[in-house]
């Protein structure tokens, strides 16, 4: 068994921050990262492909938006980053796209306003960047689901549904919030919130607010089509079409992402929106094909104006369909106050927290900041 001071679940931005965070306000116990992916970025990850070594496709989110005053606050976590060649300023064209399919001036949105930054070479890049600024002798865990918490002797115990691994931490600090949300119980067909389970109702009252604020979260869905393609006719392709509502009605679609690729192809991401039908382990590889065929339908229908013509639709490889469960926060947080509950040792980041940037990148930044000083203060 592994015993280290402080487990983190989930290397996405906020979980890498917090641990780029504690580096640099000299935080000297022993920490183990654990993330069900092969590797950081979680919601900002970057798709490869097996067949083609080059491929990288941001299948998540595409930009990072920093809202004007928020940077000098940040400025520990994104100076270093930008310094580092990880993080750019987004200068490519952005557009709007209208219920005709015409590209028109993109319209004003949460995800579009401020300061809007980009991953270099890919958004992946982020979070490992922000890793590398992390504690040197950080134990990685990639590959592992947790699925498993127990409370025993004032030790969080951690390990997959076969529980082949066990890791004991003393503090714990959850990054994404599927261990404490009840969305698991139907998505994954879990019998039990893992954290409600692991801490009896009445043991600890700051967890206890804490796991209700959790339960009345709501996050939109998202199913995005990626797709391959050979070059883009024109030299300055925009980088993102912006659906108007009209178009999002038409289409069911949220936005284009256009990323070229280092072979000249150009990669493609629709944000498709939710279907109405719940996601299940059994409805789900329904779902997915319906949300392919759907999709590559209102591609071939938007893009036989444009330069090329059908060749947009033709010549489309898809390279399937990228289901995100809780995409973006829009309903609920969890306040400032209940980020750390000291009494059980746990703690929570993301961009589900209450505070400036809620619900994107910036606000999972933002959400370390404030537990990081805490993390610091208890022992
Ligand atoms: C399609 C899409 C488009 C988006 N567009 C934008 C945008 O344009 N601008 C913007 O600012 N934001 C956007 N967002 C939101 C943005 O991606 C998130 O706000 C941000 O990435 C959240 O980071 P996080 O660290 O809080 O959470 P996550 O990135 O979700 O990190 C949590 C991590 O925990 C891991 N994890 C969870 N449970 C377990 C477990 N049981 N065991 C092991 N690991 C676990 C997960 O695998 C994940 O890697 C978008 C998100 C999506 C999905």
């Amino acid at each position: 068994m592994t015993a280290v001071d402080l487990a983190v679940i989930g290397a996405g931005l906020s979980g890498c921050a917090l641990l780029a965070r504690l580096k640099q306000l000299g935080f000297s116990g022993s920490v183990a990262l654990i993330e069900a992916g092969r590797g950081p970025g979680g919601r900002t990850a970057t798709r490869r492909s097996r067949r083609d070594q080059g491929w990288s496709l941001d299948h998540g989110a595409p930009l990072i938006n920093v809202s004007a005053g928020a940077d000098d606050e940040l400025a520990p976590l994104l100076e270093p980053l930008v310094r580092q060649g990880q993080l750019e300023p987004e200068t490519r064209i952005l557009k709007g796209l209208d219920g005709r399919g015409e590209w028109v001036n993109p319209p004003q949105h949460p995800l579009l306003a401020g300061w809007l930054l980009r991953g270099v070479p890919e958004m992946a890049a982020v979070s490992a960047g922000l890793l590398a600024l992390g504690p040197e002798d950080l134990q990685c865990h990639f590959g592992l689901r947790l699925r498993w918490i127990e409370r025993r002797d004032g030790l969080w115990l951690l390990a997959d549904s076969e529980r082949s691994q066990v890791i004991a931490a003393r503090r714990l600090v959850m990054s994404g919030n599927l261990l404490a949300h009840p969305r698991s119980l139907s998505m994954l067909a879990w019998p039990d919130v893992p954290l409600r389970s692991a801490v009896a109702v009445g043991e600890d009252d700051q967890l206890d607010q804490a796991l209700a604020s959790i339960a009345a979260i709501e996050a939109t869905v998202r199913w995005n089509l990626m797709l391959s393609l050979p070059a883009p006719p024109l030299a300055d392709w925009p980088r993102m079409l912006w659906c108007l509502p009209e178009a999002q009605e038409r289409w069911g679609l949220e936005r284009l992402v256009f990323q070229p690729q280092a072979s000249g192809r150009l990669g493609v991401v629709l944000h498709g929106f939710d279907a109405d039908e719940p996601i299940t382990p059994e409805s789900q590889p329904r779902l997915l094909q319906q949300q392919e065929e759907r999709q590559r339908a209102a591609w071939g229908e938007l893009t036989a104006g444009w330069p090329g013509g059908s060749g947009w639709a033709n010549q489309a490889e898809s390279l399937g369909v990228m289901r995100w469960g809780a995409s973006l926060p829009i309903k609920g947080s969890l306040p400032t106050r209940l980020q750390w509950c000291a009494a059980s040792g746990v703690g929570f980041c993301g961009d589900w927290i209450d505070g400036p940037g809620y619900g994107r990148c910036e606000g999972a930044l933002h959400s370390v900041l404030h537990l990081a000083e805490q993390l610091m203060g208890s022992n």
